[in-house]
């Protein structure tokens, strides 16, 4: 096996109102071809910067990132565009991420307009079957994301993140936003593409259970630095770090639900799903 991602270093300073933040401080990991490391920690401990920072989005004060061996840290927005169609990234607001004037159509198109020479009714096929591998109708295709709703347009965010066929995807709270029975499904969807095609992900969670359900292995985010990091089975079962067991501790569902692996799903997100 070898690591799809690893980061090394990272640090990332933000300069806002003449003070200095310190988001990531210290950060390394990898994370093999085909798993899933999930990333915890408490709002403004520096996840989503990692993110940004992973895909190569934003300058790092220092460290690195590599992306299949490559280093991407530093390259030009030009030696930068093979490597970002093969990462995907997904976020927490699915309607705020979907131009509003724009159809879903054009919204999972716009990708492959960019990175590849799909054109004409090859481009509308691929889109067809973009949105059936999320579960949605062909009919979507005309609809604007007014007339969609959270979950389906999550869906339709994760068509468009998969439109390149990336090796990676980067999901930032993909279903935090979502009702808690639409939280299943979408996450069953993840867990299936993921099968299908192989992918890595990069599953950024304050849910434990989602991090339960989803991930081989864990990192523990607090105030900038990786406190913890494992196989999921160790971290959420027997935590080293005080901070992760208040974590585990401060979760309203007992401990002891099964690592990944066990194929159901959580009980507080299977509640709802029939
Ligand atoms: P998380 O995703 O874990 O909530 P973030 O990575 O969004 O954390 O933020 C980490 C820290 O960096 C927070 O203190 C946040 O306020 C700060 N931060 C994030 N983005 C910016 C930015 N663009 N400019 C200034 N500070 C930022
Ligand atoms: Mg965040």
């Amino acid at each position: 096996m070898s690591a799809l991602i690893a980061v090394q270093n990272l640090v990332k300073i933000y300069r806002a109102h003449r003070q200095e933040v310190r988001a990531v401080d210290d950060v390394s990991f990898e994370i093999e071809e085909g798993t899933t490391f999930g990333l915890v920690g408490e709002s403004g401990s520096g996840k989503s910067t990692i993110a940004r920072c992973a895909l190569g989005l934003i300058p790092l004060n220092s460290g690195e990132a590599r992306f299949d061996g490559r280093r991407i840290t530093g390259l030009t927005e030009r030696a930068m565009r093979p490597v970002r169609a093969e990462m995907g990234m997904v976020f927490q607001n699915p309607v705020a991420a979907l131009n509003p004037r724009m159809t879903v159509r054009d919204s999972i198109a716009e990708p492959l307009l960019t990175h590849t020479t799909v054109r004409g009714r090859a481009l509308d096929d691929r889109v067809g079957q973009l949105l059936e591998e999320v579960g949605l109708d062909a009919g979507f295709a005309t609809r604007l994301p007014h007339q969609l709703s959270g979950g389906q347009s999550q869906r339709v965010g994760i068509a468009r993140a998969l439109a390149t066929r990336p090796r990676l995807l980067v999901l930032d709270e993909p279903t935090s936003a979502l009702d808690v029975s639409v939280q299943a499904q979408v996450l069953n969807l993840l867990q299936e593409l993921r099968a299908q095609y192989g992918l890595t992900y990069l599953m950024i969670s304050h849910d434990l259970d989602v991090i339960r359900y989803l991930c081989d292995t864990v990192g523990v985010m607090r105030r900038g630095q990786l406190v913890e990091s494992g196989s999921a089975a160790q971290v959420l079962t027997s935590p080293r770090h005080e901070y992760t067991k208040q974590l585990i501790d401060a979760m309203p569902e007992a401990p002891g639900a099964k690592p990944r692996g066990a194929d159901t799903i959580p009980t507080k997100l299977r509640r709802t799903t029939q």
